[in-house]
């Protein structure tokens, strides 16, 4: 299965939780692939499972039944740490509130899945990952000294340090205005056009329609499946906007 190409197989893939006495189906039976390159979006009502899938696909939670293949690899034959190493080597996760580490600077959060390898990478890389989200400038900063949109990049910059097979996000649009949204979605095409695969979960259909792909659930299960025809374009998108909001600064140095 190695090399044809995919980087995500799964196949019946079924999760079931415990509440108390009663289990709840959150995904059942889902089979789905996902080839190198393509840039799907995962959407559906709130409680249809997008999550789990996720955070299956990211080997964060196991299934109930099922397998999944990483990169042609059957993660259900793993043991714990060959699926940490898998985590924090093959997967690049950005969640819908950064989950930065308030007290480091951006490049030492950058820095973080590096430290957490015990690899030796690259030292460049930290820096390189922030200048492939436009922070390099920023990269002594702290999350708080960053608007939202700035601290999404530091976070997909995280993601991107150890070069993983796939990137997963979550709702990475979910507390951002409208224009910082775009700009993220700006730096996902690029990525994605300069070959990267992922997937992200999104409710917003808008959003959506900047991946290539769309995968639809319900209850639990894949309902469509399908490519975007017409697929938006971030960068015309933001050409198209209104200028930002000038920065606090800057309003302060026209008080007299
Ligand atoms: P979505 O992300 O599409 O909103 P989720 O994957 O978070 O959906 O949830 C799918 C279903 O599984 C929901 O019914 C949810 O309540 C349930 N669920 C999710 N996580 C847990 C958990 N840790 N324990 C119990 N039930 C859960
Ligand atoms: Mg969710």
């Amino acid at each position: 299965m190695a090399g044809d190409g995919r980087v995500v197989m799964t196949e019946g893939l079924c999760k079931e939780y415990l509440e108390g006495a009663a289990s709840v189906r959150a995904l059942r039976e889902v089979s789905l692939s996902v080839a190198r390159g393509e840039m799907v979006a995962i959407m559906g009502p709130s409680g249809s499972g997008k999550t789990t899938l996720l955070n299956l696909l990211g080997c964060v939670d196991s299934p109930t039944r099922g397998r999944y293949w990483l990169d042609g690899e059957d993660t259900s034959r793993m043991g714990d740490r060959a699926l940490s190493r898998v985590r924090n080597e093959r997967i690049g996760f950005v969640f819908q509130t950064f989950n930065l580490l308030p007290r480091l600077t951006a490049l030492k959060n950058v820095k973080l899945p590096m430290v957490y390898s015990g690899k030796r990478g690259s030292r460049q890389a930290p820096r390189q990952a922030l200048e492939r989200v436009g922070l390099a400038e920023r990269m002594h900063h702290r999350p708080s000294q960053l608007s939202g949109g700035e601290q999404q990049r530091v976070a997909i910059a995280r993601a991107l340090v150890m070069q993983p097979s796939i990137l997963l996000a979550d709702e990475p649009t979910g507390n951002l205005d409208s224009r910082s949204g775009e700009e993220i979605m700006l730096i996902f095409q690029r990525l994605n056009r300069e070959g990267a695969t992922m997937l992200l979960v999104t409710h917003d259909p808008r959003v959506a329609q900047h991946a290539t792909r769309i995968v639809e659930m319900r209850d639990g299960r894949v309902i469509a499946d399908r490519p975007v025809t017409d697929r938006l374009d971030a960068e015309q998108l933001l050409a198209a906007m209104p200028a930002p909001e000038p920065e606090d600064d800057a309003a302060e140095a026209e008080v007299p």
